[in-house]
C-alpha cells in the first residue's frame, strides 16, 4: 500500500541527503521515480545536499499540478512507482492535496522532505498540510546544532548579517530595495535554539559580544550546553 511520508526537521538536518539516497535504494531495486524540487540552494531543476551530492529534478512552479505530472508520464509508458518531494515547505497545500490523490488513486509512494516552519518560527502552509495529511511524519534524526551546542529547533534569517524576524515569508536570493522594501542585502539562513532565537543571538552577534570588553546583556555561558564547541552530544 502507498504511503505518504513526510520527512521533516530544520535546516542542515540532512533532509536532501536523504532525498537523494531514498532515490537511489528505491531506483537500486528497479523501481521508477520522480525527483521534485523548488528554490534548491544549487538552482532550478536540482536536488542538492550539503554533502555535495547533486542531480538533477522537476522544478516545482505555482502551476505544477503533480496529478498532471503522474498522468502524463505513465501514459507516455514511463514507470512512476514513488515520487521524491524536497523542498516541500514551498509547495502550496492545493500541490499537496494533489500528492495525497496520487497515493490514494494511482498507488503512487510520495516521500516529501521540507522544513516546517520559517524565520518567524510560523509553519509553512505547505508543511502543514503534509502533517495533517500525511500518513506518516519522521522527524529527522540529524540534529543540526546552534552555535552554542544545543540542538537547534529555529531557522533564523539574516540581513547582512543580522537577524530579521519580519519580511516575506519565502526568500531565497538577496534583495534588492524597492519601494515597499527599502532593506537590500544579503540574505542568509542559520539554525538556533529557541533561546537563542527568541533572543535574536546567531553565531556572529555571540563572537561580537565574546570579543567586546563590555557587560553582557546576559549571561552567556549560562547558555551553553555542557561540552558545546565540542559539537557532539551524548
Ligand atoms: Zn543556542
Amino acid at each position: 500500500m502507498a504511503e505518504l511520508v513526510f520527512f521533516s526537521g530544520t535546516m542542515d538536518c540532512g533532509k536532501s541527503t536523504l532525498a537523494l539516497q531514498m532515490d537511489h535504494n528505491h531506483r537500486a531495486r528497479g523501481r521508477g521515480g520522480v525527483r521534485f524540487s523548488c528554490n534548491d540552494r544549487a538552482g532550478d531543476s536540482t536536488i542538492s545536499s550539503r554533502l555535495g551530492l547533486q542531480t538533477d529534478a522537476v522544478e516545482v512552479e505555482d502551476h505544477t499540478d503533480f496529478w498532471d505530472e503522474v498522468v502524463v508520464r505513465r501514459t507516455s509508458g514511463l514507470r512512476v512507482d514513488y515520487l521524491i518531494c524536497d523542498e516541500a515547505q514551498f509547495y502550496s497545500p492545493l500541490q499537496v492535496e494533489q500528492l495525497a490523490r496520487v497515493v490514494d488513486e494511482m498507488d503512487v509512494d510520495v516521500f516529501a522532505f521540507g522544513i516546517t516552519s520559517d524565520f518567524r518560527t510560523r509553519l509553512f502552509p505547505g508543511s502543514q498540510r503534509l502533517i495533517e495529511l500525511a500518513d506518516r511524519v519522521q522527524v529527522l534524526q540529524v540534529e543540526a546544532l546552534c552555535w552554542c551546542g544545543r540542538r537547534a529547533t529555529q531557522n533564523a534569517r539574516t540581513l547582512n548579517g543580522i537577524m530579521v524576524v519580519e519580511g516575506e515569508q519565502v526568500m531565497v536570493g538577496d534583495v534588492a530595495p524597492t519601494d515597499d522594501a527599502p532593506f537590500a542585502g544579503v540574505v542568509g539562513y542559520e539554525t538556533l535554539c529557541r533561546r537563542h532565537y527568541m533572543r535574536r543571538v546567531t553565531a556572529h552577534g555571540a563572537n561580537l559580544m565574546a570579543g567586546a570588553d563590555q557587560p553582557l546583556p546576559f549571561d552567556i555561558d549560562a547558555c551553553l550546553w555542557p561540552g558545546a564547541g565540542e559539537l557532539h552530544r551524548q
